[in-house]
């Protein structure tokens, strides 16, 4: 009888869930804005699916209480089922209204699904942070997490987790956390601290970065960012982080593009690298302590999936090369954090470190984490001009330089020929022939509009002949101006380590003669999906930083990157990682001699023996770079249908020449660059064809994206709001199939939507 009663209260439960659904499905305000603004026959789906819902709900709860009068165990418990079914059923014709009506087959990702919290805007996260499930410190200490990544993001999540008590196993490339590539970042970190009172606030960081990101990205994402954004500067400061100061001993701020206040903090033109020894030293502190055991010369090579109780592969661990030694080891944790760090060396040439990559990535992309907008990849308008073939890497000019530089070409056609046969240099131009064209252009902004912008303008002058090196690629960022009101040893001061730089690359003084400078990759908006929670699509795995798809939407404002790294790893996944782990408490240390972690060390000895056994004529750079010079040529600053198509034959036929031609040196259980590069390589040709394809599909211009076909009469970004407000989701079918589209639809409740505007 017990029994009996238990299924029938079990039965009940399920119907009042359906119903709950079901009414929260009719009242949700966005499948409700949705439906208005769809056609009407779209509108009749939603709720008739809706209505199916409700319907189905109250039959069952009908009929479950009936049963339950008869006491017909059976028929109750089959019943309850049926109804789930249903109202599962009806659930997803209603989530199809939501996409383009022509395309009802696309699955959509709804702001459920996406756990958005419900409220207001600016109580999103407290909300959150109030109802989600915590892990009593007991507790912690029965848990592991895998944290892959000693960046910004990753040391500090790494560090926070381990300050909270979990057992972190935290893994990099380098031979040292301090040395990953957040390192390199030179000019600031942004927040709302409105220490300037040049009327900063948090929601005007919040829309700059939205209005930035040319609407492409989850509002309540970036306001949550733009809210912590304060926090990050006191635990920096508080970790001793050398930030610059004014006179008054108050922290100094600068300006970036995007934006009209001063809301940049910096240290000199080593703002990555103060940061991360901060970071470092946290980090530190715990692997002192026992609760960080870091794994440097490490390589993640593969997640190890584990099914549950309920059938549901989840995260539970990781496959790694020891860079020195060649050994493959297996690794086990109740979650993995994967804070890899962007994909832009795709491009071969870019600002990126060298051992950047797109691997880790790729690993989750192909355990059912979707890759979300992989075309949105920035190209920063102040590097130094590429000057050979024999070139791996371009070195990136700051961002912050453009506060007081002011960016040039000549007026005259035959004075630019002069600059490039090397006849005459920039200071012989006269003022009156200079052409301040982003002054010009867009006078409210001037020289700090958006990177995206900048770097079209560039090239729009560089193609209409105006460069100014011996390539015709190149600008001029001039610093004559702020030499004089400021005086030389201001502008040294603010800028000296940046200045030395161009001098040792270039070979000329640039307080005396202008900067050269041109637009090269150095950012991936585009990266792994990821919630509210910044978990990926795959349970238990989660990702942070430049590696998920993160906040900047299809344009990043310059000093956002540190800012959403350390917001993700200080501030959110602290917590959001806990609404998951705390479901994790009974889950026991799981032996790494199961067979899945067996097979996927398998896989990955396979795919290295694969790639050893090749030993064909071409060394993994030489492809590199040609898989490089097809991106820059046909996906990268303007990018045609056309152009993109070429694209994807060429990059597949680079694919094959890959797997049937790379030359590898020496042995895989050793240390191996080589093969630390091939291996990477494998995925950069997977990455670009993604990313290709993904460009293919959005048939507009936005941020980073430009799309020659969709431009203003004045060359500027076309946006297609009606059809692409949406981030794209690419969800893996297999090696050799075409992945799938899924959307997650961008509502914007809280900011209008509107055509960017830098002019006035
Ligand atoms: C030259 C330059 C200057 C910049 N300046 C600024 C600036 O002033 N302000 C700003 O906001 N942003 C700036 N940026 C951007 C910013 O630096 C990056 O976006 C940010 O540092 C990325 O941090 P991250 O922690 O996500 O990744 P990263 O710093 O790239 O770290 C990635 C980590 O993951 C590890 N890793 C990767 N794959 C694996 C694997 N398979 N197994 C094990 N470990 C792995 C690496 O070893 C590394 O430790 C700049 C970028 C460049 C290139």
């Amino acid at each position: 009888m017990a029994k009996k009663e238990e299924i029938l209260d079990a039965a009940k439960k399920v119907a009042d869930k359906v119903q709950q659904k079901a009414a929260e499905i009719a009242a949700d305000p966005k499948v409700q804005e949705v439906v208005k603004a769809a056609k009407e026959k779209a509108a009749e789906i939603a709720d008739k699916a809706a209505e199916t819902v409700q319907a189905a709900a109250e039959e069952i709860k009908a009929r479950a209480e009936k049963v339950a009068e008869r006491s017909e165990v059976k028929e109750a418990a089959a019943a309850a089922a049926d109804a789930a079914k249903a109202a599962g059923k009806a659930a997803v014709a209603a989530a199809k209204v939501m996409a383009t009506p022509s395309e009802k087959n696309v699955k959509v990702i709804t702001p459920k699904m996406a756990k958005i919290p419900e409220g207001p805007l600016e109580k999103k996260w407290t909300n959150y942070k109030d109802h989600q499930k915590l892990v009593n410190p007991a507790n912690k200490r029965k848990l592991d997490v895998i944290v892959i990544g000693t960046g910004l993001a990753g040391a500090s999540a790494a560090a926070s987790l381990a300050e909270m008590g979990f057992n972190v196993l935290n893994f990099c490339i380098q031979d040292s956390p301090r040395r990953a590539h957040s390192i390199a970042a030179q000019g600031g970190i942004n927040a709302a601290k409105n220490y300037q009172n040049d009327g900063d606030s948090v929601y005007r960081l919040f829309y700059d970065t939205i209005k930035g990101g040319d609407y492409r990205a989850r509002e309540a994402n970036v306001y949550r960012l733009a809210e912590v954004s304060n926090n990050i500067i006191d635990q920096c400061v508080a970790q001793g982080v050398p930030f610059a100061r004014e006179y008054g001993g108050l922290l100094d701020n600068r300006s970036f593009g995007g934006a009209q206040v001063s809301r940049t903090f910096y240290a000199k033109g080593q703002t990555g690298q103060q940061l991360l020894l901060g970071a470092y030293s946290a980090l530190s502190r715990q692997i002192g302590k026992g609760k960080v055991k870091m794994y440097t010369r490490y390589e993640m090579l593969d997640i190890v999936m584990i099914k549950d109780e309920q059938g549901e592969p989840r995260a539970r661990g990781i496959i790694a090369r020891n860079l020195v030694t060649g050994r493959i080891e297996r690794f086990f944790a109740h979650a993995v954090v994967v804070g890899s760090g962007g994909y832009g060396n795709t491009f071969f040439l870019s600002t990126n470190a060298m051992a950047s990559n797109g691997s880790a990535a790729m690993q989750m992309y192909r355990h059912g984490a979707y890759f979300a907008n992989p075309c949105y990849a920035q190209i920063h308008p102040t590097c130094i001009p590429k000057h050979g073939d024999f070139q791996s890497k371009l070195t990136l000019m700051s961002e912050s330089l453009r506060n007081d530089g002011r960016i040039w070409v000549p007026k005259k056609l035959e004075d630019a020929k002069k600059l490039q046969a090397g006849e005459i240099k920039g200071r012989d131009i006269p003022e009156e022939d200079r052409d301040y064209y982003l002054e010009r252009r867009y006078p409210a902004f001037g020289n700090l509009v958006p990177r995206d912008v900048a770097s079209r303008a560039a090239k729009e002058r560089c193609d209409a002949g105006y460069g100014v090196n011996n390539t015709g690629l190149a600008v001029f960022l001039d610093f004559s101006d702020a030499i004089k009101r400021l005086g030389k040893d201001v502008v040294a001061q603010k800028y000296g380590n940046l200045f030395q730089m161009y001098e040792k690359i270039v070979d000329e003084n640039p307080y005396e003669n202008p900067m050269m400078i041109f637009p090269a990759i150095h950012y991936t908006m585009g990266g792994i999906w990821v919630d509210y929670e910044l978990q990926t699509s795959v349970k238990g795995l989660f990702c942070i930083g430049e590696a998920n798809f993160s906040d900047h939407g299809a344009n990043r404002l310059g000093a956002s990157a540190l800012m959403q790294g350390l917001a993700d790893g200080y501030f959110v996944l602290p917590y959001t990682i806990q609404n998951y782990l705390a479901d994790q408490i009974g889950v026991p240390r799981m032996s790494t001699d199961r067979p899945e972690f067996e097979e996927a060390e398998k896989a990955v000895e396979a795919k290295i023996q694969k790639l050893m056994a090749i030993q064909g004529t071409e060394s993994v750079d030489t492809i590199h770079k040609r898989l490089g010079l097809v991106m820059w040529d046909f996906v990268g600053m303007g990018r045609t249908a056309e152009s993109l198509k070429t694209a994807i034959k060429k990059i597949d036929e680079i694919k094959k020449d890959f797997w049937s031609n790379v030359y590898i040196p020496g042995k895989a259980d050793a240390l191996n660059n080589e093969l630390e590069k091939a291996l990477r390589l494998a995925d950069f040709i997977e990455i670009g064809r993604l990313m290709a394809l993904d460009a293919l599909n959005r048939e507009e211009s936005c941020g980073g994206h430009f799309r020659e076909e969709f431009q203003t009469e004045e060359g500027e970004a076309l946006r297609q709001d009606d059809k692409f407000s949406y981030v794209a989701c690419w969800k893996y079918t297999g090696e050799d199939s075409e992945p799938e589209l899924i959307k997650e639809p961008l509502d914007y409740e809280f900011t209008e939507r509107k055509t960017r505007n830098y002019k006035s």
